[in-house]
């Protein structure tokens, strides 16, 4: 192995003895262990690829995971796994959908389809009570509490409905041959406890495991995990306690303490280098982080240099602060001869995007986003991914009665309606009933023909994309369905445009990655559902632009310099999570956020936001005080000059201010 580890690095690759936790800081080098440790059991100790599983929170970790692995090995070896935990979930629902009554192409309900069901059968119109529906429901499955134990238990009205909804809903998902999200770890789980021969085929399998960003791991996870690994235990997991952001999701850093209890034999080891920020950045992450409660001790330096100083900029308000942060990124850049590439701009919530993109695209900087709204839940993309779905699996109900209906093709609601009833009274879905003679008894002859011809036309079109390149039979199923014509009939031409640029976006995404993973389109359209989660988009080829990222989905990035935007309180920590739990995990968001960035850390917050039509005042987060006293303070109302004796002056006011309001 050519490149450069530090002692405990390279005991941790070579640890094989039983089963391994890692635990460090940020930038220490975690992943980079994952990824040598990948080679290091090809290479040197003659494991086949395909008996390791690496496993990472994002798909894009994942994709950076397999290029650095690819580097190391001259190529991507053949049968390795590297997913994140739900796409490991999906090959194994997938390869023993059977045994669960399932066919292998079911298809994956995101969270908006699964809100429409319950909606239906919650019979509610309040979208609150529904999405409160679907967490309670979440929390259930993920705590492997069946319909019928919920009930038994159930103690508040809202409780009481969720459970009678419980069962119906997975009765529907059931029917449509679905699953959601949470299915994608709960029944593998299932599924490994009822059936240990299958179980033990994929303990043979997969018979390394390697972990990234344990400590965000939820209780259902861990239990897949240890499930895989056996008795045998053959794994490394790495974390960093400080870095557990996702307890609002059902992560539960109890998982790290769980280890050491359930693998008595766990070997532990620290990495206490960082490799990638400055002195000045590290230290005022350390300083920020250790005003939570420790769950273990860890000690992390860096022998990088002091590097340039951290600039605190208070800014008049958020527009003043998103123009602020295009010009002063504008004149970094140039100052330091860089990429639009090596700068991010992070920020606590999606909302505090938009009024930078825009003065973004004012100064002409390239920028990416990601963790924003969903390029997959735009309308036209929900569109086409109907047809796609459909494709892959019939009994997508859902997805028939969209695809059917868009474009407008003949098939009226009266039939549609005959059509339903005829599918529910027959425990049959639509796609089914269609060519069921009884059905064709009850319509007349006009309202038969468009319906069958769609489904001999989904059909051909299946037929065609289990053989033949995506992009081609996408452009096809484009043409035949006459997309873009009824795009332009149904919108404004500017509106039609830029949502047919999309559709094109997406037969150019499934093309490449159709010959790049040598998947067909049904292949596809399974990954869809997949891509994110988390990171909501994934990045076409990357130009050199400015990443623009929510700071959960910068997790394990890094950046030469970053902008650390809407630093107040309210915003980061957010106004609802101010209780003392909460509240330590936005100080991580914090640490996560300062941590990123490995030559320049620029803070801002502003004085008033704007919310709506009006602004409010606001104050700098409580996070910047904990900072420590090395940063350089600018802006504000007070027009002083950024020298040491004010931003001193103004921390001492600050701290002043923060104590008064805890007191
Ligand atoms: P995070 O907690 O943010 O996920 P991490 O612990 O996973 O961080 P890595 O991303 O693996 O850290 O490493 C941080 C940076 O340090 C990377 O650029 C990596 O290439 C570099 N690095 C790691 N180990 C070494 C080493 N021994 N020598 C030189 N560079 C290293
Ligand atoms: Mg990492």
């Amino acid at each position: 192995m050519s490149a450069v580890l530090n002692p405990p690095q390279r005991e941790a690759i070579r640890y094989l003895d039983g089963p391994l936790l890692v635990l460090a800081g940020a930038g220490s080098g975690k992943t980079r262990v994952i990824t040598q440790k990948i080679a290091y059991l090809i290479q040197e100790c003659g494991f086949s690829p395909s008996n390791i599983a690496a496993i990472t929170f994002t798909n894009k970790a994942a994709k950076e995971m397999q290029e650095r692995v690819a580097q190391l090995l001259d190529g991507k070896p053949d049968g390795l796994t590297i997913s994140t935990f739900h796409s490991l979930g999906m090959r194994i629902l997938r390869e023993e959908a059977k045994v669960l009554g399932y066919k292998p192409r079911f298809s994956i309900f995101d969270s908006n389809d699964c809100f429409a069901i319950l909606s239906d059968l919650s019979g509610s119109a309040d979208k609150a009570t529904i999405r409160r529906l679907q967490t309670l429901i979440s929390n259930w499955k993920n705590g492997l509490i069946q319909p019928d134990a919920a009930l038994a238990n159930a103690e508040s009205e809202i409780e009481k409905l969720a459970a009678q909804a419980y069962a119906s809903y997975a009765a529907t998902l059931k029917a449509y041959q679905a699953v959601d999200f949470d299915d994608l770890i709960v029944l593998p789980v299932l599924l490994f406890d009822s059936y240990p021969e299958v179980l033990d085929k994929w303990q043979n399998r997969l018979r390394y495991l390697l972990v990234d960003e344990y400590q965000d791991t939820n209780a259902c996870q861990y239990r897949l995990l240890k499930q895989i690994a056996g008795p045998r235990a053959a794994f490394t997991a790495v974390g960093d306690d400080d870095q557990a952001i996702y307890g609002w999701r059902g992560a539960d850093i109890e998982n790290l303490r769980g280890l050491p209890r359930d693998y008595p034999n766990l070997k532990l080891i620290k990495l206490e280098q960082n490799y990638r920020s400055t002195v000045r950045i590290l230290k005022a992450a350390n300083a920020v982080i250790s005003h939570n409660e420790k769950l273990f001790d860890k000690k992390l330096w860096s022998d990088l240099g002091h590097g340039e100083a951290i600039s605190v900029t208070v800014c008049r308000d958020s527009e003043k602060e998103a123009e602020h942060v295009a010009m002063k990124l504008q004149a970094h850049r140039f100052e330091h001869r860089g990429k639009f590439s090596d700068y991010a701009i992070l920020y606590r919530g999606n909302f505090q995007a938009r009024i930078i993109e825009q003065h973004l695209r004012d100064q002409r900087v390239p920028y990416l986003l990601s963790g924003g709204q969903s390029f997959f839940d735009k309308a036209e993309i929900k569109d086409i991914t109907a047809y796609l779905r459909l494709l892959a699996n019939n009994d997508d109900d859902p997805a028939f009665i969209r695809a059917v209906t868009t474009p407008k093709r003949g098939v009226g609601s009266s039939t549609l309606e005959a059509l339903g009833t005829y599918a529910g009274e027959r425990h049959i879905s639509l796609f089914a009933a269609a060519f069921e003679e009884g059905f064709a008894r009850r319509v007349q002859a006009r309202q038969l023909g468009p319906l069958v011809d769609f489904c001999e036309f989904i059909n051909r079109i299946e037929y065609r994309a289990q053989r033949e390149p995506a992009g081609t039979v996408m452009n096809d199923l484009l043409g035949a369905i006459g997309y873009e014509a009824w795009l332009m009939s149904e919108e404004e031409r500017k509106v039609a445009m830029t949502r047919w640029e999309s559709v094109q976006e997406l037969v150019s995404w499934l093309a490449r990655r159709g010959e790049e993973d040598n998947k067909n389109l049904i292949e596809l359209t399974q990954m869809i559902a997949l891509i994110n989660m988390l990171e909501k988009r994934e990045d076409a080829d990357a130009p050199d632009a400015v990443q623009l990222s929510t700071l959960h989905a910068s997790k394990g990035l890094e950046f030469k310099h970053v902008f650390l935007i809407g630093v107040e309180e309210g915003v980061l920590p957010h106004r609802e999570s101010l209780d003392p739990v909460k509240l330590e995990e936005e100080r991580r968001l914090m640490y996560v956020g300062i941590t990123r960035a490995q030559r320049s850390l620029h803070v801002t917050y502003a004085e008033r936001r704007k919310q709506g039509r009006d602004f409010f005042p606001c104050e700098p987060s409580r996070f910047i005080a904990e900072m420590g006293e090395d940063l350089r303070f600018s802006g504000g109302k007070v027009d002083a000059p950024p020298d040491k004796a004010t931003g001193a002056a103004r921390l001492a006011a600050m701290r002043a201010m923060l104590a008064g309001k805890a007191g």
